[in-house]
């Protein structure tokens, strides 16, 4: 998968894609990701990418023009139009499903607001998707980027190891996992619970199910109600 995103900070997105199990996909080649930055498209010598708003009111807004001229760059040899996502706290709320979703292109461009967020009109000819991360604003664009990059990215053939299967996973079926243990078997007086010592790979299941029931319940009566009509 190649992944684009189109932002003031580049460094914020390479530093933080370097590192761990992304940075494991990266140097295999499983996942590209290139960080343009929308600076070097501006129309002055100063790098001024951002003006005042019409109408008046707080803060700058990115201007549409060096936000066009970096897409018309990473998009002029493609051969069809890739998906671009502006993240703003506007939009649908990011999820599991929505990262399976994604997982499925072969390209992808992210675009980062920051100040008062991007002039309407380029978002409008450009932009496929507009996509929260939750229900709070931020700075900028790239920490949202990278959350969405990440959950994207593990889910990418060979991206996790045997070992780091992603399907058993938190919301992968409207449950929350169970919880986990490792050695050793008593620390600061508690035990793991005996059913997982116990090598009986039915009753480990049947219990991991009850504590993820359990769990979502609790923390999650929402998703639980999913899970019962399994309305996904
Ligand atoms: N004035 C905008 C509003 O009220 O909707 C907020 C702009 S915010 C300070 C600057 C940029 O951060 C946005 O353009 C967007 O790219 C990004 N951002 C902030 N919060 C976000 C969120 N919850 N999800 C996705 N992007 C977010």
């Amino acid at each position: 998968m190649q992944i684009t995103v189109l932002t003031l900070f580049p460094e914020m997105i390479m530093q933080n894609a370097g590192v761990s199990i992304l940075g494991r996909a990266l140097s295999s080649d499983l996942i590209r990701i290139n960080a343009v930055n929308i600076r070097d498209y501006a129309n002055n010598k100063h790098g001024k990418v951002d003006d005042y708003p019409y109408g008046g009111g707080a803060g700058m807004v990115m201007q549409a023009e060096p936000v066009y001229r970096a897409y018309e760059a990473v998009t002029k040899d493609l051969n069809r139009k890739p998906r671009v996502i502006y993240l703003d706290p506007k939009g649908r709320t990011f999820d599991q499903k929505m990262a399976h979703e994604l997982a499925a292109e072969e390209e992808l461009i992210f675009l980062c607001g920051h100040y008062e967020g991007v002039d309407e009109r380029v978002l409008n000819e450009i932009v496929d998707d507009h996509v929260s991360i939750g229900d709070y604003v931020l700075t900028g664009g790239e920490l949202p980027a990278m959350v969405m990059i990440d959950a994207i990215a593990r889910l990418l053939p060979g991206v996790l190891h045997n070992g780091e299967s992603a399907q058993s996973e938190t919301f992968e079926n409207c449950l929350l996992e169970y919880p986990q243990y490792s050695r050793p078997e008593v620390w600061h007086g508690e035990s793991v619970p005996e059913v997982l010592l116990s090598g009986h790979h039915e009753n480990v299941e049947k219990w991991r199910h009850e504590q993820s029931v359990r769990k979502t319940l609790q923390n999650r009566p929402d998703l639980f109600e999913k899970y019962l009509s399994k309305d996904l």
